[in-house]
Formats: C-alpha cells, sequence, structure tokens
C-alpha cells in the first residue's frame, strides 16, 4: 500500500471525514445546512435486507459481474471485457476508485435531515458532460482504488456518524462493487437506506436488475434533445430516450418520495434539473414530460447554479450562468406543468 492511499483509508475509516478539503462542486444541490445530530427511525426497513433474505442480492451480485465481461452497464455498451482489465469510455476497469467520502448537508432536504446524506463519490464517469463541475473527479478520474470490505467500511462509518442515507454518487460505472460491498456491510448489522444519485445515462435492463437494492433514485434529467445532447454530454445523442426509460422505471420501483416525521426521506424518486442558459436543458419539455409521464406530484428538484466549468467555454453560448429571466421562466414553465412538488 503506498503512503497517499494508506492517508486516504485512514481518513475515510477512522472518521468518515470528506477526503476533499470541500465537496465537490457539482453536487451541491440545494444549500440546505442543518447540522446536528440526527434521530433514529427504528420502524424503517431497506429494501435490500428483503432481497437479502430472498436470495436474490447474491443472483443481483452474479449476473452484474457478467456484465463486466463485455460492458453494457451503460447506454454506452463499450462492450470492454473490464474483468481483464480493459477500459471502455468511462476508463474503468474492474478496480473500485473512490475519491471522498462524508456527511453532505449540501443536498436536498429531505436526504439531509440533520445528521447529513453519508455521501460517497465515485471516480470516472460515463457520461462526461463539457460543463462538468467535478471535471477532476468525473473525467480525470482523482481518487484512489480501495477494496469492497473498505467500501462497506465507509458505509458503516456514514452510518455511526449519524448519516440517513448512503448517498453513491456516479455509480452507473461501479454497481457490481456496489451490491458486493453491501453484502459484506449487511452481514456487519449496516441499515441505512441506498440513495442512486446519477446523471440520468443509464442501462434500463440494469436499472430493472437493481428492483429491491435502492430505496432512493435520484437522477438528473439534463436535455430533452438528443443533438444537444452529443454536443455538450460526450456524443450521447440517445441521452433523452434512455434518461426517461430509466427514470420511469426507477418511479415504478419506488414510487414517489416518501419521508418520515422528522421529514427524512425513506423511499422514493427526486429528480434533478438543471435549467441551462438559452433553454439547453429543453426545461419547458422536461417539466411536461414530468406532470403527463409521472404525476404532477412527482418530487423534482429545479437547479439555477449552473456556472461555465472545465471546457464549456469553448461553447459561447453556455459560457455564462443564466440569468434572473431564465430562471422565472423555468418557474413559470414548471407551474404551467401542474408541478406540486418542487424542492426549492
Ligand atoms: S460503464 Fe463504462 S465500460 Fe461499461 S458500457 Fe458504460 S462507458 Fe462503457
Amino acid at each position: 500500500m503506498d503512503a497517499s492511499r494508506r492517508e486516504f483509508l485512514k481518513q475515510s475509516l477512522a472518521a468518515a471525514t470528506p477526503l476533499a478539503l470541500s465537496a465537490p462542486r457539482g453536487d451541491m444541490a440545494s444549500g440546505n445546512t442543518l447540522p446536528g445530530m440526527p434521530a433514529k427511525s427504528s420502524s424503517f426497513e431497506p429494501a435490500y435486507l428483503k432481497t437479502e433474505r430472498e436470495g436474490r442480492l447474491a443472483t443481483v451480485e452474479k449476473q452484474l459481474w457478467e456484465i463486466f465481461r463485455a460492458c453494457r452497464l451503460c447506454p454506452r455498451a463499450c462492450g470492454a471485457n473490464r474483468l481483464k482489465g480493459e477500459t471502455g469510455f468511462c476508463s474503468s476497469t474492474s478496480r473500485l476508485k473512490v475519491y471522498s467520502c462524508g456527511p453532505h448537508f449540501g443536498e436536498e432536504k429531505p436526504l439531509v435531515g440533520r445528521g447529513g446524506s453519508g455521501t460517497i463519490f465515485f471516480s470516472n464517469c460515463n457520461l462526461l458532460c463539457c460543463f462538468c463541475q467535478n471535471w477532476e473527479i468525473n473525467h480525470r478520474g482523482d481518487g484512489s482504488y480501495i477494496t469492497h470490505e473498505e467500501l462497506a467500511e465507509m458505509m458503516i462509518g456514514l452510518e455511526r456518524r449519524g448519516c440517513h442515507n448512503i448517498n453513491f454518487v456516479t455509480p452507473t460505472h461501479v454497481v457490481p462493487h456496489l451490491v458486493r460491498s453491501l453484502r459484506i456491510a449487511v452481514r456487519k448489522g449496516f441499515r441505512l437506506p441506498l440513495v442512486y444519485n446519477n446523471g440520468g445515462y443509464d442501462s434500463p435492463d440494469v436499472i430493472r436488475m437493481l428492483d429491491g437494492i435502492f430505496d432512493i433514485y435520484l437522477p438528473d434529467f439534463k436535455y430533452q434533445d438528443g443533438t444537444l445532447a452529443a454536443k455538450y454530454s460526450s456524443g450521447a445523442a440517445d441521452y433523452p430516450q434512455f434518461a426517461a426509460a430509466t427514470i420511469k422505471e426507477m418511479h415504478r420501483q419506488v414510487g414517489e418520495l416518501a419521508v418520515d416525521a422528522r421529514g427524512v426521506a425513506r423511499r422514493g424518486l427526486i429528480i434533478r434539473h438543471l435549467v441551462m442558459p438559452g433553454n439547453i436543458a429543453g426545461t419547458d419539455r422536461f417539466v411536461r414530460w414530468v406532470a403527463g409521464e409521472l404525476t404532477p406530484t412527482t418530487r423534482v428538484n429545479l437547479m439555477a447554479q449552473y456556472r461555465p466549468e472545465h471546457k464549456a467555454f469553448t461553447y459561447s453560448e453556455i459560457s455564462r450562468r443564466i440569468t434572473a429571466e431564465e430562471w422565472h421562466q423555468a418557474l413559470l414553465w414548471a407551474k404551467e406543468a401542474g408541478l406540486k412538488n418542487l424542492d426549492l
């Protein structure tokens, strides 16, 4: 073990503190800060416990490792044999790489509660947007390799620290690792709900396999137009259709957001949508899609914090923040569509 990795694990496992000096920028969704100690909810049972009792967790894990042999974990479907060290578009092999772990108080209020969301950031990404605010993690792949046992210990450490959930950020390309680590953690008494926090570019087949494992889904729905998705997110022209299909499947599995008596999320779907300059994200179409294809009461986080990062300055049209008029227009579209559960 080299010195930097040893230091990484020391920090993570001893105190479950963030390894970065501050939380990665792109995940500061709502700015809710409620520090303090949480109360425990004794009646809650996370979905994966039943799945494990039924023996299905082991089956799903096996199926997910099989996918690694010719990777099609996401719509890129590179076909790389990651078990043999080959890399696909996401630059990931079969090894598990983590950038940071720690309580996060900048997520949506129902995820944060008083104890924080136990956030674990995985290195690399399968979408790679040109305006990525976490480009050091997602594009450059900053982070350290860890074992399944070490990831399980991180999860348990965050639970002991009082977090309300384990929030896996950018998990798409590492899901077999997550299920393996979850099984280890469960044997040690881990009981927090899991959050699948992704960019919206997933395989519906893989999301179906995760039924009964994740209690909370937190996907982005970034674009409605495939041409724009391809332009700004590394050729992902099929992003809108895959995001729509996977979010519908997530909604089928967990339904609308349910919270406990403290207002802490226990199960359900929260969709994030980043409002972009010049309505590049298609906000008007997005809010109508949610109301028509899901329900008007689906929890939606419309986000105003777009700012140009990474290679966004290559494109003049996204080299600026959104204006107050653009933000007010987005809110008006949401109102006109009949959305009733905005996370503002
Ligand atoms: S997860 Fe990575 S290797 Fe697998 S299909 Fe997606 S981009 Fe390719």
